[in-house]
């Protein structure tokens, strides 16, 4: 039988729906905020309450050292970013791997076959991985049984280790803007030569109640857009009922943050943009033309 420890908060007992996929296991539970409550409830043996500061680094000290006192086979935890910086140091302590987006797992005589989402989320990917492995997967994923059990709690001192001192914090600029939660977005790119041309793609949004997204260069480099419209690998996920791109060109790093929209519609004027492979309506055309024959059209069906 292995031992599997999962970190997390009290809102993140989905992933005990993971670890249960592993059958006869004794599952730890380190519950980083909250006092455990109800996780009994899903057969988890002992929970580790912790108490003091938590910042990402002694958390990874005291899984490290829960990780080498019970020889645990998986560790696993949510996907957020204080985990994303945590882990990787348990990962690296320990010489284990690291799987992030993880969607299904199987025992395999004394590996696992764990199942992720990989190369920015356009392939299912399934590994043989050999323990101990760090696991990462976003809880509401998976659903636990109930399986109610007898748990012992001990409370975990943790203490800040103080290597990373933050010195200031500034809040990051946002015009306002949830990308993440639009229906409608039509999303800009370099197609457009300059700043003041946007507004061909701010009229088509205003006449469909779109909200405005855009490519990296957009809003990394030429910062034409605020942060918070950036749409991809490195920027916002977004999964809206019409994504509508505007001279992007399709590269895996855009797509990684769109390909949940349900219909995506691309005006490129290249014909062999790699957008035209991975959308549902394709425009070859000069975005000058299009654009503002669409939103005149849409206007009138619209009567806006
Ligand atoms: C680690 C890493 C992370 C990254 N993360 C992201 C990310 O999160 N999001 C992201 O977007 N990118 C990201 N990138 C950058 C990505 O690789 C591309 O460079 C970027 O998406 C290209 O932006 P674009 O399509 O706007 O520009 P381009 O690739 O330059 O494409 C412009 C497109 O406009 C078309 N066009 C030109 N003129 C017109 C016209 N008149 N009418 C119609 N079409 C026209 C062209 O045919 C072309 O296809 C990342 C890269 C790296 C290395």
């Amino acid at each position: 039988m292995v031992n599997i420890l999962i970190v997390g908060s009290q809102g993140d007992y989905g992933l005990v729906g993971l670890a249960q996929r592993v059958g006869d296991a004794v599952v730890h539970y380190l519950v980083v905020g909250g006092d455990a409550t109800g996780l009994e409830r899903y057969g988890v043996s002992k929970a580790f309450i912790v108490q003091g500061v938590v910042d990402e680094q002694s958390l990874a000290n005291a899984v490290l050292e829960l990780a080498r006192a019970n020889n645990y086979a998986l560790i696993i935890s949510p996907i957020n970013k204080f985990y994303r910086t945590a882990m990787p140091m348990v990962a690296q302590s320990l010489g284990a791997p690291l799987i992030m987006d993880v969607t299904d797992l199987k025992p395999s005589g004394d590996t696992f076959e764990v199942s992720f989402n990989g190369i920015g989320s356009r392939a299912q990917v399934t590994a043989g991985v050999k323990q101990p492995a760090i696991l990462m997967a976003p809880p509401a994923r998976f659903k636990p049984t109930e399986k109610p059990t007898s748990m012992s709690k001990e409370t975990l001192q943790v203490k800040s280790v103080g290597q990373v001192k933050v010195v200031s914090t500034e809040e990051k600029a946002r015009g306002g803007v949830r990308i993440e939660d639009a229906e409608l977005i039509v999303s800009v790119g370099r197609g457009f030569k300059k700043k003041e041309d946007l507004q061909l793609a701010f009229d088509l949004a205003k006449v469909l109640g779109a909200e405005i997204g855009c490519s990296r260069p957009i809003a990394a480099d030429l910062k034409w857009l605020s942060e918070d419209h950036w749409v991809g690998l490195s920027g916002h996920k977004v999964r809206p009922k019409l994504y509508m791109a505007i001279g992007i060109s399709g590269q895996p790093q855009h797509l990684a943050g769109m390909m949940e929209s349900r219909v995506v519609v691309v005006i490129n004027n290249d014909p062999n943009a790699p957008f035209f492979k991975n959308c549902d309506y394709g425009v070859v055309e000069d975005l000058y033309k299009f654009v503002p024959a669409l939103t005149n059209k849409l206007r009138e069906l619209l009567k806006k």
